[in-house]
């Protein structure tokens, strides 16, 4: 294995050489100064990315779980109640974190390829009168149905409610892929990881906090001690860190955060679309469906394929790894076996995208699918000679 074919699993994701390169340094004192001329203007960009002024970034070494932890044993006590609807693996994770950490969670159980139910919030929050739901917890991309949910709208529902919960989010799979805004969604804490839209390994838990979720922070009462805020806070106040930090981390989200810049973060929203575009009408020309139920809950990051009847997602995924040495994304939880995913997140061009399509119809000729070899890829090629041009080039 020479490492030359992308993954086409939805993170980690496919890391550019600049970003290798960028984290192939010695080691650095991060009790010297130098440390802080690197750290310290990491966490300020981060926030542009999280599109947040009032918000103060936070990285922890740890993956994206450990944000999810961070999140609510900074907030929140045990029993607090929190609310948060299950329609993936993803989601489902979260939940259970939360029992495990003796909140009282109401879960709204919501079909797989469906998205976070703004409305049916809405409801619940306007009769809780007591104000006993202290957080409102949504998975912005679930990663497992390739479904976006509209992060906009439940904001919408706790306001149309009047109701004080906190808002935190999973941006994990979105962040850095597709447009995401902290302040004007009232974000109280957003959870991301280094490894999905910032293209790094895994090893960073990225998050941004809003001044509620800070404030209540200081009343929270969960055990809380490798991911406390206020030591962070603290520490990073005079440019350092509690403990060792990822070093190496660092200096790839600094060189990240120049890649996005660069591009533009519209830019890369928009690659992100024009590329997962591609994917969906491979998808259509394939005959298959997609997990996620309407085209309003798409997600640009990463597309739930439906394998069809009879049919089995993980000898599919095996067969393009074993044949061909290339990994798409498995079926999570209830998605096992019947449905098998594409990632279409982080540093990937249209012509890595045809690839990964081409190969995977190869995987399913020759598991007897029916689909004419080129079908999707034809497909795909059409939108992208459609929309090429001077920014496809750029960002290639
Ligand atoms: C990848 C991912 C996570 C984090 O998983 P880790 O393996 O802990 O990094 C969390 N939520 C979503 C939606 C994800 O896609």
């Amino acid at each position: 294995m020479f490492g030359l074919n992308p993954v086409f699993i939805p993170g980690p994701t496919n890391i550019p050489d600049r970003l290798r390169n960028a984290m192939n340094v010695q080691t650095l004192d991060h009790r010297a100064p130098d440390f802080v001329e690197v750290f310290a203007p990491v966490l300020h960009d981060l926030k542009k990315v999280f599109r947040t002024e009032n918000g103060e970034t936070f990285i922890f070494p740890s993956s994206g779980t450990g944000g999810w932890e961070a999140a609510i044993t900074n907030t929140l006590s045990p029993g607090d109640r929190v609310l948060i609807a299950r329609y993936g693996m993803f989601s489902h994770r979260w939940i259970d974190m939360c029992q495990r950490h003796g909140l009282d969670v109401q879960v709204l159980e919501c079909e797989w390829g469906t998205g976070a139910p703004a409305d049916r919030f809405g409801e619940i929050l306007a009769a809780d009168k007591g104000h006993e739901i202290r957080a409102v917890l949504v998975t912005h991309n679930e990663t497992a149905t390739g479904v976006l949910s509209d992060v906009g709208a439940v904001r919408a529902a706790i306001d149309a409610a009047a109701h004080p919960a906190m808002l935190f989010v999973d941006c994990v799979s979105s962040l850095g892929s597709m447009d995401f805004r902290m302040d004007a969604w009232g974000v109280d804490v957003a959870i991301s990881g280094s490894q999905k839209g910032f293209m790094l390994p895994a090893g960073a838990a990225v998050l941004a906090v809003s001044q509620k979720a800070l404030a209540a922070a200081e009343d929270a009462r969960a055990h809380r001690c490798y991911f406390d805020f206020r030591d962070m806070r603290v520490a990073n106040t005079s440019g350092g860190f509690p403990y060792t930090p990822p070093l190496n981390l660092i200096y790839g989200l600094r060189e990240s955060l120049d890649m996005l810049f660069e591009e533009g973060l519209d830019n890369v929203y928009a690659r992100h679309r024009r590329l997962a575009t591609g994917v969906r009408k491979a998808v259509d020309a394939w005959g298959l469906k997609l997990v996620a139920k309407s085209p309003d809950l798409h997600s640009d990051s990463v597309s739930a394929i439906y394998v069809p009847e009879g049919f089995d997602s993980n000898a599919l995924t095996d067969h393009a790894y074993n044949a061909y040495g290339v990994s798409f994304g498995i079926g999570l939880g209830k998605m096992a076996g019947r449905a098998f995913r594409i990632g279409h997140l982080g540093a990937l061009t249209d012509v890595m995208v045809l690839s990964g399509l081409a190969t995977i119809e190869m995987a399913m000729k020759d598991l007897d699918y029916p689909i004419a070899l080129g079908a999707g890829v034809a497909a795909a090629q059409e939108h992208f000679r459609n929309t090429a041009g001077d920014q496809v080039r750029a960002a290639a």
